[in-house]
This record gives C-alpha cells, structure tokens and sequence, in this order.
C-alpha cells in the first residue's frame, strides 16, 4: 500500500508542487507553520532517517540539495531558513515517510518547541 506522500509524488493526492525529478518531490505542507513551508520527500518511502541505510546515502544527500534549491526558487535563500526531520514520537513525527521541512519567511526560534 502506498504511503500519502507516494499518493502525493504520484499525483494522486493534489499538492502544490514545487520541485519533482525521478528521486523526490517538494510541495507545500499542508498545515503550514510559517510563510514558506515546503516538504521535500523522496520518492522511496523511507519510514524516517533512522531506518535509512547505505543505499540510500545519494537520495540523502539530494535531499538536502534540493532543499537549498527549492528554498533559493522561493527567494528565502537570503534571508535564511530551517531545515528539520522529524524522526520518530519525540521527534514529532506524523507522517512514516522521510521528509525535510523547509521553514522561512519569518525569524525561527531556538530551542525549538
Ligand atoms: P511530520 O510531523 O511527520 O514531521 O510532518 C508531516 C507533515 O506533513 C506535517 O507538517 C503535515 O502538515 C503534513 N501533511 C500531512 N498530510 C498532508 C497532506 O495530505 N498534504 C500535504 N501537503 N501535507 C501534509
């Protein structure tokens, strides 16, 4: 069964996309936490960081690249951003598929809550 986030990539659940290549996708968070907050997800689903391996080190890492591009397309790049995973209960994770969030568009706060 595929995860929401797969429903999403494929186009079977409407988002607003922003980024899609054949390894991930960026679309805007549905319950947005700040001006700008876009999820970069990869198309394989993995449940979280903790349960990703070896093989999965280039789909890490473009990722994160793709974060830094999304958030320059959005002009955030200059003012500043914050990238988070969530991983597992404490973490706050809602959604087992591996996700960045790209916070910006107004000062983040640390600690955070
Ligand atoms: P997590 O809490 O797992 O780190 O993040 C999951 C995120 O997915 C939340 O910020 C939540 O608002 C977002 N989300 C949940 N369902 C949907 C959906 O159907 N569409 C979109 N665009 N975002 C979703």
């Amino acid at each position: 069964m595929k995860t929401l986030f797969e429903k999403i990539y494929d186009g079977e659940i409407p988002a607003e996309i922003h980024y899609r290549d054949e390894l991930c996708c960026a679309f805007t968070d549905i319950s947005p936490q700040a001006p700008v907050h876009i999820l970069v997800v990869p198309r394989k689903p993995i449940p979280r960081v903790a349960d990703a391996g070896k093989d999965d080190l280039e789909i890490l890492g473009h990722l994160l690249l793709t974060a830094a591009s999304v958030a320059k397309k959005l002009e955030i790049d200059e003012t500043g951003y914050r990238i988070a995973i969530n991983n597992g209960p404490d973490g706050g994770e809602t959604v087992p598929h591996l996700h960045v969030h790209i916070l910006g568009g107004r000062q983040m706060k640390w600690p955070p809550g």
